[in-house]
């Protein structure tokens, strides 16, 4: 397929990747200098949209998906696809889909779990908002950049499962640490409290898979300094999504709510930008209850 491919940052660059090796000719724009081999690069970003049968975009933020939106859409013949797979606000998602679907394209929010990681290996998961045609013919591009792809219903739905899927997530890497930092102080020993919870009803997929205490279960980025993985930054950025979307839901999430303030306090005051969001672990085992 003739692909557009605007934002090859950290994620675009190897998903773009992916694309060419599986055979599609990629045209890519990014505002900063870039080069992913096999990608023609644009001068901008209406250039790379232009004649692409799919245009996927992999953006910062809601309000940059809006103004590289704005540029594209005209660009795009009808009964493109518009495939934007950032992580933004839900509003964002849905206004941007409206103003592609005003135009006769097709348009998905498709926002990804799996990270660089992820993006690098093709094992992306894609959680996918916009209609049954368009994710039929992106078919071929979820499975040449990840794993799976769920089709979650109208747009916006794909942005509105990332973000509950995340508030859970950090909801209960958070507690997860703080049990691990109690058990500390009662005695316990780490590998006997994985043991334990891994096989019992407090398992998690952060305890069981991404286990925040460094030499204990399946690797993970507390044996590597904590290095991200999935940077605390990011996760605070998706809890504030996700309590921005529960004020417009006029949604109670007062577990999500904890979340994000600790994880704003870890990334703002204390020294948790740039490392992975597990260094919760860390952060709880050297202070009280002061
Ligand atoms: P990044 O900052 O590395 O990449 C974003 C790219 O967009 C940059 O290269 C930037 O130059 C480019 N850009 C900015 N404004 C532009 C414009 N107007 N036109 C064209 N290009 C522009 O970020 P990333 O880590 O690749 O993340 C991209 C998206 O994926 C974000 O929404 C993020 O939340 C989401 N995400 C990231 C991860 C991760 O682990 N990094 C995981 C899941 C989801």
């Amino acid at each position: 397929m003739k692909i557009g491919f605007i934002g090859l940052g950290n994620m675009g660059a190897p998903m773009a990747a992916n694309l060419v090796r599986a055979g599609h000719d990629v045209a890519g724009f990014d505002t900063a200098a870039v080069r992913v081999e096999g990608v023609t690069l644009c001068a901008t970003a209406a250039e790379a949209a232009r004649g692409a049968e799919v245009v996927i975009t992999m953006l910062p933020n809601g309000d940059i998906l809006r103004k590289v939106a704005a540029e594209i859409v005209p660009a795009m013949e009808p009964g493109a696809v518009f495939l934007d797979c950032s992580t933004v606000d839900v509003d964002s998602a849905r206004a941007v889909a409206e103003q592609a679907q005003a135009a006769g394209l097709s348009a998905l929010d498709a926002p990804v779990s799996g990270g660089v990681g992820g993006a690098e290996a093709g094992t992306l998961t894609f959680m996918v908002g916009g209609d049954a045609a368009g994710f039929d013919k992106a078919g071929p591009l979820f499975d040449a950049m990840g794993k799976k792809a769920v089709h979650c219903g109208p747009s916006g739905n794909g942005q509105a499962a990332k973000i509950c899927n995340n508030m859970i997530l950090g909801a209960t890497m958070i507690v997860t640490c703080e049990a691990f930092a109690l058990a500390d102080k009662l005695g316990l020993s780490r590998e006997a409290m994985f043991d334990v919870v891994s096989t019992s009803s407090g398992s998690s997929w952060s305890m069981n898979t991404y286990c925040p205490a460094p030499g204990v279960g399946p690797a993970s980025p507390a044996d590597n300094g904590y290095r991200p993985g999935f940077a605390a930054d990011l996760m605070l950025k998706d809890l504030r999504l996700a309590m921005q979307a529960a004020e417009t839901a006029d949604a109670d999430t007062p577990m999500g709510r904890a979340a994000c303030d600790l994880y704003a306090r870890f990334v703002e005051e204390e020294d948790g930008a740039g490392r992975d969001f597990s260094a919760m672990l860390p952060r709880f085992e050297t202070r009280g209850r002061g």
